[in-house]
């Protein structure tokens, strides 16, 4: 079955009791047991939950993965990948990443004694030279956050197979409907379904997908025994993005394409951002790896901290705020907001300055994209 139909069938079916079309939402922490050490497969809401495990077979299906699980948030996802890790391992990370994965990598992993070293490569194939011995595991986005620089997943995974460790490729930008690591060989694929995967500025989750058995029974021991996972109804409202999530995607990506194309027309613009537009040095890896760009666009605008402030306080339907991947077009300011825990070095050296502008496109009329971005340049 191709993907729009998994979105809307894997996993559920209609309730056998009542006929319900709609998967239920089980509002129970606790199921009553037939006898002792007789269950009919529930007994507490945080080892599992029936809407849960529909949701977590329909986004494994959507990932190809074998096994998914749900958490509270993403971040919650990204530690149970990282309970895989012991005192001593050390992570090679992109350094172009979520800031709250960076918050977790420097300010949490290492008083356990799991160090972190970063590689500002980008789109270049030497990603692997700060690999040491101790390196068990490699973290990437790709398109990367804030700078949506394309990483090439497939030769990552091959080098990471060489070293023996684990290729764990945050998802989140991309979406399954666009690129599914797991097919080009990562091992785990992480999600903050915050963002696109619940859709909607709802909710707050996360998701971790796998086809090993074994990192999939450790990460789900983690999320029993930490406590991290997502509600029910959490679990419902995401399912239900899940049914619309590729004609959101479509029509994000048509929004994003518009607004980086007339972006890089701009004169006050002095550069672009978007992994579809020709010019982006990671444009024929985005091109070969994934079916779709996405809705994410980043730019620099030119001049100083004054203009960005009146072009923000311009936005009309652009609303000023942190997240992405909602209906509604988001506008944020990375140096302030979602990278606000880098270092002035650590911006600089990334180049994450403060002229960098991050826009979420919605999948609204995107002529009133481009006519509100318009309106608020001209008066900076
Ligand atoms: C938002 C985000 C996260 C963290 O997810 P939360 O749901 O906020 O915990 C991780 N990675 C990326 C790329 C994100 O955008």
């Amino acid at each position: 079955m191709k993907f729009s139909t998994r979105a809307i069938h894997s996993g559920q079916e209609p309730d056998e009791k009542t006929g319900a079309v709609i998967t239920p939402l089980y509002l129970t922490s606790t199921f009553k047991q037939d006898g002792i050490g007789r269950n009919r497969g529930y007994e507490y809401s945080r080892a599992g939950n029936p809407t849960r495990d529909v949701y977590e077979k329909c986004l494994a299906s959507l990932e190809s993965a074998k096994y998914g699980l749900s958490f509270a948030s993403g971040v919650a996802a990204t530690m149970a990948a990282l309970y895989l890790l012991k005192t001593g391992d050390r992570i090679l990370a992109s350094a172009d990443i979520y800031g709250g994965t960076y918050r977790v990598f420097e300010a949490v992993l290492k008083q356990y004694g799991i160090h972190t070293d970063y590689s500002y490569s980008g789109e270049s194939g030497d990603f692997l030279s700060k690999a040491g011995k101790n390196t068990k595991m490699i973290w990437i986005e790709t398109p990367t956050n804030p700078l949506l620089k394309i990483l090439d997943i497939k030769q990552i995974s091959a080098a990471a197979k060489r070293i023996g460790a684990v290729l764990v490729v945050d998802n989140t930008f991309a979406t399954p409907y666009f690129q599914r690591p797991l097919e080009l060989g990562a091992d785990i694929v992480i999600h903050s379904t915050t963002k696109y995967i619940g859709g909607h500025s709802d909710i707050i989750g996360g998701a971790a997908l796998t086809s090993n058995r074994e990192f999939y029974n450790k990460m789900k021991f983690y999320l029993k025994a930490a406590g991290s996972v997502a509600s029910p109804f959490d679990s419902w409202l995401a399912l239900r993005g899940l049914k619309t999530l590729e004609v959101r995607m479509k029509k994000h990506e048509e929004n994003g394409f518009a607004v980086a194309q007339y972006l890089s027309k701009h004169r006050k613009i002095e550069r672009v951002y978007y992994p579809g537009l020709k010019t982006h040095p990671g444009h024929n890896v985005a091109a070969r790896q994934m079916s779709g760009f996405g809705g994410m666009v980043s730019f620099v605008m030119k001049r100083g901290k004054k203009d960005i402030e009146d072009f923000i306080s311009n936005l009309k339907i652009f609303t000023f705020a942190e997240s992405l991947g909602g209906v509604e077009s988001l506008a944020c300011v990375p140096s302030k907001m979602t990278h606000g825990f880098f270092s002035a070095k650590e911006k600089k050296k990334l180049g994450i300055s403060e002229n960098l502008i991050r826009l979420s496109a919605g999948i609204e009329d995107s002529g009133d994209l481009i006519r509100d971005l318009e309106k608020a340049l001209g008066k900076t």
